[in-house]
């Protein structure tokens, strides 16, 4: 699917619909020291010989395509996420 470059959507600060430039989201690197990844490595260490580790057998061929969405006027940043799967998703030039 190919999006455009800045939609109009609504900002939550500006309280008003604004021109938003789009760019796609990339998640950032996990942090070892997080509370979060310390607590699953906890969780699976536990015990004698620890726990067996979750495996997941098929994985999603598809994701939802998310965006980071800047305000125009204010440069608030939010997520814009399409509530559909698709395989391929492109910014348009
Ligand atoms: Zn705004």
């Amino acid at each position: 699917m190919k999006m455009p470059k800045s939609v109009k959507t609504y900002c939550k600060k500006c309280n008003s619909h604004t021109a938003h430039k789009l760019k796609l989201f990339k998640s950032g690197q996990s942090r070892s020291m997080a509370h979060g990844t310390r607590r699953n490595v906890r969780k699976h260490k536990r015990g004698y010989g620890g726990k067996a580790k979750f495996v997941i057998k098929v994985k999603k061929q598809t994701k939802k395509p998310t965006f980071l969405a800047e305000c125009a006027v204010c440069k608030k940043k939010r997520y814009f996420v399409i509530d559909k799967r698709m395989k391929k998703v492109e910014l348009e030039a």
